[in-house]
């Protein structure tokens, strides 16, 4: 019922040149992969030309980012009718990184979302706890705040445009994935406070767990019932390796 959705975030990491060569070694591993979708958040940099490496193949184009405004005197700021009109399907808002190194606020992304929304793009919203809050039994009210703070200014009709990630803070770069019991644990407590939210369309919202993915811990995540997809960082970096995350239920491809 829910479309798995695989997203490659490559945070500050290639340049155009860099970011082409990758899709034309990663595109041809795609092929016959209907069945999920496959998501590219290149730099803002990259996007324009990636927009048109893609144009006529299912791949997805993503921001990693977008401006709380409509337009405006923000220097550096990229504006959501900016990504809409390089053809950008998603944008990650609230990452991990944005959050505690550039002091994003719930309130703020709330906005992001909603701006985006208005543009017709589709927000991946990241929440999720860092490790002295899971330490301190924390993690349930820290994910329910995020999550009310930043998605309850959606209407129900238009919940299920949203992607949510969840993405243990602890488990980002550094390695340590969390077990695909306790990503589900997570992902179940968020769909139910998403249904609180929503109602049934809950049910339709794909939630993706971030956090070290690999593509030897992919295929154990991707059983769990709540968990749709996932936000892959490092391991998104090289095309074989993505194209092993992407391609998860096949294994034996890759032996
Ligand atoms: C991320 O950047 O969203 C992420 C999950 O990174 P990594 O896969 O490197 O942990």
């Amino acid at each position: 019922m829910r479309r798995p959705i695989l997203a490659a975030n490559w945070k500050m990491y290639k340049t155009v040149g860099e970011a082409l060569a990758f899709i034309e070694e990663f595109l041809p591993y795609t092929k016959g992969m209907d069945a999920v979708e496959i998501v590219l958040a290149p730099p803002f940099t990259a996007l324009e030309p990636l927009a048109r490496a893609l144009a006529g193949t299912p791949l997805k184009l993503a921001a990693q980012n977008v401006a709380a405004h409509e337009e405006g005197a923000f220097t550096g700021e990229v504006a959501p009718r900016m990504l809409a009109d390089l053809g950008c399907t998603y944008t990650i808002v609230g990452h991990s990184e944005r959050r505690h190194l550039f002091g994003e606020t719930d309130p703020l992304i709330a906005r992001k979302v909603e701006l985006l929304l208005q543009h017709g793009i589709r927000p991946v919203v990241c929440v999720g706890e860092t490790l002295a809050q899971r330490e301190s039994g924390q993690t349930f009210e820290v994910l329910g705040a995020q999550l009310d703070a930043c998605v309850s200014c959606v209407p129900p009709e238009r919940a299920p445009e949203l992607v949510i990630a969840y993405e243990p803070v602890w488990a980002i770069g550094t390695g340590k994935t969390a077990t695909p019991l306790l990503a589900q644990e997570a992902h179940a407590f968020i769909r139910e406070r998403l249904g609180k939210v929503f109602g049934e369309s809950a049910a339709r919202m794909r939630i993706q767990y971030g956090g070290s993915v690999k593509p030897d811990n992919i295929y154990n995540l991707m059983a769990e019932q709540d968990i749709d997809g996932a936000l892959v960082g490092g391991a998104s970096l090289d095309p074989v390796s993505f194209s092993r995350i992407v391609r998860f239920d096949r294994p034996e491809e890759f032996q």
